[in-house]
């Protein structure tokens, strides 16, 4: 159902952004809407306003806070999976920062100062413009901001890939139109911002990661120097109970830093999910059978799981580590072992273990056809292979149950492990669309047995998500409900992010 503003606060909006930069009718709402929402209607925006300025940014704020409407910041509203432009809350003016796309390069420092509009192809057009002295760290769909995705807590493929972890500065908006500078920020003048990250007293970088506590207009972030050589394998393995023991193979170079990229094992689907569709496999209905699994394996020639490991850096040094990989990994006895070199001066190839931006991976939304897309289920393990074995047979009983096709990931942090579960739909099947839902719940609920949360999710799961978080009857809800209420009492900024509402917004949660 459409929501409207009254039309003179739309023209409030107007009158501090221009009239081309306010967006409220039908057409408008249903473009920052979720398409792939289990229903879309739950998180239908009111429209959307897309200032330039941290001044703009202001003015909306107060208008919004003298007018009760909750604003939805996004900076490029890509957040495909878990909501993309889309606000939680009904009724919300998405706060569209894409317009903002000012670039900061310190080239000696090797760090970025960048606005919230700044695509990752926009920083990567501008790094080759300037030499290509720094790598980008990018997601899989890299269509969408830096600022937005390292603020989801997203995550690349090299060194660099834990994005959240390399902001070093912010400036925010605070809900009474504050303007704040973390860290070295604080401090006028300081060309010290974008390289130490805490200042002085308590670092609050990562207090806006996640949250809604404050509207991100700039973000430091370190970049990886280009690396004087790059080197790694691809591996196939055979069987499902293959990964207990990749896992085990792979955590402790990764812990000693010998591995300093965060390495993903994926099942046979992701090929499969990008380059073709369902029904050129098979037009039954429920989970993929095993003969059908054969059939992609053999055509895309890959195992039940693969990886890829990368070195980056002096090539004296890869090729030194590059041996000890060889001899580790050697053990298990994998499929298929494919070694990859590069050097300077050689033609890069286009992956994210290069830093290029790509989309191709988001074709697997086009796996049932339709109106096709995914949804996350991201729990957070311990780096065991017997867990990880554990967590994938559990998981993949309920795919069988609720007749999903499998398509997981084990994706290396330094100490944890994130087993990536993108769920492939079809808002045209309503069988299908039926059976998402109480799967999800299921599986959320199975993880949470185990101990497990999940370290980001779609919209529609965030109040449940945060409900796993239970420790002394949910101390750390009460926490981010009290620094709600101190800094937005009247819920101005993204109501219900990551669960968490102000009290006087406790009637929206889900
Ligand atoms: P991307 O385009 O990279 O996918 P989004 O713009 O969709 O990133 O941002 C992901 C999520 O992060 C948003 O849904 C929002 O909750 C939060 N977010 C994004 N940008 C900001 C910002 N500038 N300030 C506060 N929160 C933000």
């Amino acid at each position: 159902m459409a929501q409207t503003l009254p039309s003179a606060t739309i023209a409030a909006f107007a009158a501090i952004v221009g009239k081309d930069h306010v967006f409220f009718d039908e057409a408008d709402q249903a473009s920052y809407q979720d398409k792939f929402a289990i229903d879309d209607a739950r998180h239908h925006p009111a429209g959307a306003v897309a200032p330039a300025t941290v001044e703009e940014i202001q003015a909306i704020v107060r208008i919004a806070s003298d007018r009760g409407i909750a604003l939805w910041p996004i900076s490029r509203g890509k957040n495909l999976g878990y909501g993309g432009s889309a606000p939680l809350l009904a009724g919300s003016v998405v706060l569209d920062l894409s317009r903002m796309k000012k670039i900061d390069y310190d080239e000696a420092n090797g760090t970025v100062l960048l606005e919230p509009g700044v695509g990752f192809y926009d920083l990567y057009d501008f790094l080759k413009s300037r030499g290509m002295k720094h790598w980008l760290s990018v997601p899989g769909n890299s269509w969408g901001s830096v600022v937005g995705n390292a603020l989801d807590r997203g995550m690349g493929y090299t060194p660099y890939g834990e994005h959240a972890t390399r902001i070093c500065g912010i400036e925010a908006v605070m809900a009474d139109g504050l303007v704040v500078r973390t860290g070295m920020g604080a401090l006028e003048g300081a060309p010290t911002w974008q390289l130490y990250r805490f200042g002085f007293g308590p670092g609050w970088d990562q207090m806006f990661v996640q949250s809604n506590f404050g509207i991100v207009t700039k973000m430091g972030l370190w970049l990886m120097p280009a690396p004087e050589s790059l080197m790694g394998m691809d591996l196939e393995f055979d069987r499902p109970e293959d990964l207990g023991p990749l896992i085990d193979a792979i955590a402790p170079l990764r812990r000693e830093g010998l591995l300093q990229q965060s390495p993903t094992i994926g099942n046979w689907l992701r090929a499969a999910a990008v380059v073709t569709t369902r029904d050129q496999w098979t037009d039954k209905p429920g989970a993929l059978p095993d003969d059908v699994i054969a059939a992609i394996r053999k055509k895309f020639n890959v195992g039940w799981w693969g990886v890829s490991l990368r070195l980056y850096g002096r090539d004296s040094v890869n090729k030194a580590a590059y041996a000890i990989l060889e001899q580790e990994l050697g053990k298990l006895k994998p499929m298929s072992l494919r070694p990859t070199t590069w050097k300077t001066g050689e033609p890069l190839e286009a992956t994210g273990w290069t830093g290029t931006p790509l989309t191709m991976p988001m074709q697997n939304a086009n796996w049932h056809g339709g109106r096709g897309g995914h949804i996350g289920f991201s729990p957070i393990l311990p780096q065991s292979g017997a867990a990880a074995q554990a967590q994938f047979q559990r998981t993949y009983a309920r795919y069988k149950e609720y007749g999903m096709d499998y398509q997981a990931s084990f994706a290396f942090g330094e100490r944890h492990l994130i087993n990536v579960n993108a769920v492939l739909i079809n808002k045209d099947d309503p069988d299908l669309m039926g059976r998402v839902d109480p799967f999800l719940k299921h599986l959320i609920a199975d993880a949470k047995a185990q101990g497990y949360g999940e370290y980001r999710t779609h919209l529609d799961y965030m109040d449940a998500v945060a409900g796993t978080y239970d420790f002394n009857r949910g101390a750390l809800g009460q926490l981010n409900r009290r620094v709600k209420n101190a800094l937005d009492p009247k819920g101005v900024i993204a109501p219900g992010k990551s669960g968490i509402w102000p009290s006087n917004r406790m009637g929206g949660r889900g």
